[in-house]
């Protein structure tokens, strides 16, 4: 089963794409993690990678498609895969679809785990921290007993810059932009799936293990 899953930051992609892999047994084929892994070991690749990621820019199509080219060619791979963070552009799609069609093979689905704006901006932006202990509370998922208040030591709770709603919504439409073209591309290629975001955690991965199990 050869999956590329797609979901907006917030949208829980991280915590199925680890459900996928172990109940359907697949390699996880995350490029950020192989940059940041490559960027630790202080490879040439790193040290490329490396330039673009601090900037928060995308690392040129060449170079990832170059990576995700050798991955898909290792014996893992037989059997299928899930793509998690690859592709990000039109181009890098394209080269997917025509590495994959040299080796005689095709991608099954492109899930998109999809929710609203507007509720990912609820999840992105509910994180507070307690500025003596550290402690990280969630608005959503895991309040305080008193709002703005640490549990354990009363410490007035604060939020991070980046947790910000205007830094949110901005990362979220930079997000948006840049994935829209990519669900033309595959929806046109009518293998694009999308899966209802909007539930708990077992909910999500209930609806995307019976359309994998068909
Ligand atoms: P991620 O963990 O998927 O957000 O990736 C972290 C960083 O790695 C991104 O901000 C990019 O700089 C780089 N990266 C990961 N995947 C890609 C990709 N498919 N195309 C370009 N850059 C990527």
């Amino acid at each position: 089963m050869n999956i590329i899953l797609m979901g907006l930051p917030g949208a829980g992609k991280g915590t199925q794409a680890e459900r996928i892999v172990k109940e359907f047994n697949i390699p996880h084929i995350s490029t950020g993690d192989m940059f940041r892994a490559a960027v630790k070991d202080e490879t040439p690749l790193g040290l490329e990678a490396k330039s673009y990621m601090d900037k928060g820019l995308l690392v040129p199509d060449e170079v990832v498609i170059g990576i995700v080219r050798d991955r898909l060619a290792k014996d893992d791979c037989a059997k299928g895969f899930l793509l998690d963070g690859f592709p990000r552009t039109v181009p890098q799609a394209e080269a997917l679809t025509a590495t994959l069609h040299e080796l005689g093979r095709e991608i099954d689905y492109v899930l998109n785990v999809d929710v609203p704006r507007d509720l990912l901006i609820g999840r992105l932006t509910g994180r507070w921290i307690c500025p003596v202990c550290g402690s990280s509370y969630h608005t959503l998922f895991n309040p305080p007993k008193a709002e703005g208040v640490c549990d354990k030591d009363g410490g007035k709770l604060y939020q991070r810059d980046d947790d910000k709603t205007e830094v949110v919504a901005q990362r979220l439409d930079v997000n948006i932009a840049q994935t829209q073209p990519l669900i033309e591309y595959y929806s046109g290629h009518g293998v694009l799936r999308t899966i209802d975001g909007n539930q708990d955690i077992d909910g999500v991965f209930a609806d995307i293990a019976s359309l994998l199990r068909g």
